[in-house]
């Protein structure tokens, strides 16, 4: 049954996996409402523990809360609204892989398996669309500068029509 506060989840993360970032549109349904800390473990329903998540993400997370050792570690899964997530992980663009930048940012990504095949050709597609666009849009920047240029050419051709037109009149006799 999905969780009561579920439409809301989905709104405030944009329809998206707050852990690996794929939307509803991306894996054809909606996905999963996950406790941030498990429910078990004292979590509550909080806007804060409520974390929109893939039914990926959500099976490999499970119940895994750090323990006091942990935490000395910097074993802790990065929240996705609480957490800077960019000062720990980096986004590799040729690889598609997501590269850790600190302890905790490794740990954070062996535990989600955020480096699974499926969401690595997941972020190259999206990076190859962004380029594409990037590239249409230039394209289409040359094309306007072309028809401007092409104008340019067409006004300074009629205007020694226009001469040629004029100096043939004056030859009359
Ligand atoms: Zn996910």
């Amino acid at each position: 049954m999905a969780h009561p506060k579920h439409d809301e989840v989905r709104q405030r993360y944009d329809a998206c996996c707050g852990y690996c970032g794929v939307s509803d549109e991306t894996v054809g349904g909606e996905l999963t409402v996950d406790h941030f800390v498990p429910v078990a473990l004292g979590g509550d329903e909080s806007d804060e523990n409520l974390v929109y998540a893939c039914f990926r993400c959500n099976l490999f997370k499970a119940d895994f809360h750090p323990t006091e050792s942990d935490q000395r570690n910097g074993h802790v899964l990065l929240h996705p609204r609480r957490d800077d997530l960019a000062v720990h992980v980096r986004f590799d663009m040729t690889s598609g892989e997501l590269i850790p930048l600190t302890e905790t940012g490794r740990f954070h990504i062996v535990l989600l398996h955020l480096n699974r095949p499926a969401l690595i050709a997941y972020r190259l597609r999206n990076r190859y669309q962004e380029l594409l666009r990037a590239r249409n849009e230039l394209l289409e920047a040359e094309i306007a500068e072309l028809q401007a240029i092409i104008g340019a050419q067409e006004r300074y051709i009629s205007h020694l029509k226009h001469l040629v037109d004029n100096d043939g009149d004056h030859n009359q006799p």
